[in-house]
């Protein structure tokens, strides 16, 4: 059976989840229709909106449901960078790069620095500034705190990406001054196909997606309700974090120990995210080497032609040629005590035997 370490790609679906998803499947009707099919499969829809938004400290009437994260993105960039400059940090995923962005560089630890946000602000006051929460390859946390006061001195607007935070570090970005933060079901254990737009009160959304009025307007289409009630169900669930940080804290130590480095060590960062680097050795080969051994974990980003290119996210944080030497390992809610042996077990092989191999050397 493979261990599967890859949760920052998705996310082991949790019972609840299911059993929400299950149940919604055999409510015949769609919320859209006005008789009583229609009425019950509206009644769970917005249940599921009341779940998300006492989750995420929102009104109801604040959730924009969509498709998942890369949707809820393009409707944030499409409907608050309409006509402001649009100013991103270096290390964003790749469905917030909107053309035109002004980049942000960020720190050797990952993090963007107040006073490269500032500047950025007085030469384009009033700009939609995109920050993540947490990176997706790292784990590094953004200062959102920090990020909005500054956006709300230059009267920008501040989108956050919360995807990978969600769930593991929740926190009220609403309250910390971001007009929006956008989180992706299947992340936090939910099903994919569903995620949000979360709005704070009185920002004004105008449709990406147009079509029936859905979502009051801000988003056409038959809303996915299997999906979202599996969303909402997952959101509910506990999330250990003390287990998953001692897990995540025991295999960083063990593979510091055979010379791998940690790009955002210094840093805070998720619990359940670390990123290897291995000098000398190309991700490729720790991939298809850990692979073989059963394990799932992933590295840089796969392009279209199904290569590995070295990952820009390192690349922005100073690696250089590293970027392409790095696999990253992202435990999932499930992680077991056995799984970390594992790891390391398959690691120490791996390293072994690369140390050896000079043909698959970087
Ligand atoms: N943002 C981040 C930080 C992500 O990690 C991802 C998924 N890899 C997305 C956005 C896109 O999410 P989705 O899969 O829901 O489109």
């Amino acid at each position: 059976m493979t261990l599967y370490l890859d949760a920052n790609a998705t996310e082991p679906l949790r019972p609840a989840a299911r059993a929400a998803m299950l149940a919604a499947m055999d409510t015949l009707g769609n919320p859209s229709s006005i008789h009583a099919s229609g009425r019950a499969a509206r009644k769970l829809l917005e249940a599921a909106r009341e779940t998300v938004a006492a989750h995420c400290h929102a009104r109801p009437a604040d959730i924009i449901f969509c498709a998942g994260a890369t949707e809820a993105n393009a409707l944030a960039i499409h409907a608050l960078g309409r006509d402001r400059p649009i100013l991103i940090g270096a290390t964003e995923h790749e469905s917030i790069r909107p053309t035109g962005a002004e980049i942000l560089p960020v720190r050797p630890d990952g993090t963007l620095a107040a006073a490269t946000l500032d500047a950025a602000l007085a030469r384009y006051p009033g700009a939609l500034v995109c920050l993540m929460a947490a990176n997706n390859e790292t784990g590094v946390l953004h200062d959102i705190e920090t990020a909005a006061k500054s956006c709300a001195i230059h009267g920008a607007l501040l989108h956050v990406d919360a995807v990978q935070a969600v769930g593991r570090c929740p926190r009220d970005w609403l309250a910390m001054g971001a007009a929006s933060f956008s989180l992706s079901g299947h992340k936090f254990g939910g099903p994919m196909g569903a995620g949000a737009l979360v709005v704070s009160q009185g920002i004004e959304i105008e449709a990406l997606v147009k079509g029936g009025g859905q979502e009051q307007g801000r988003r056409g289409g038959t809303p996915p309700l299997p999906a979202i009630a599996g969303l909402a169900a997952a959101l509910g669930e506990p999330y250990e974090s003390d287990k998953i940080l001692s897990c995540r804290d025991d295999i960083e130590a063990f593979c510091i120990g055979l010379g791998a480095v940690i790009p955002g060590a210094g840093a805070a960062r998720l619990p359940n995210t670390v990123c290897l680097i291995l000098p000398g050795i190309r991700a490729e080969t720790q991939l298809i080497a850990l692979d073989m051994a059963g394990i799932a974990v992933s590295a840089g980003s796969a392009c279209s032609s199904g290569k590995l290119a070295a990952s820009p996210v390192l690349a922005a944080m100073g690696f250089g040629t590293l970027s392409g030497q790095a696999i990253r390992v992202s435990l999932p809610w499930n992680v077991s005590r056995g799984a970390v042996e594992q790891f390391t077990m398959a690691y120490a092989a791996m390293v072994k035997r690369a140390l050896r191999s000079p043909a698959h050397s970087a």
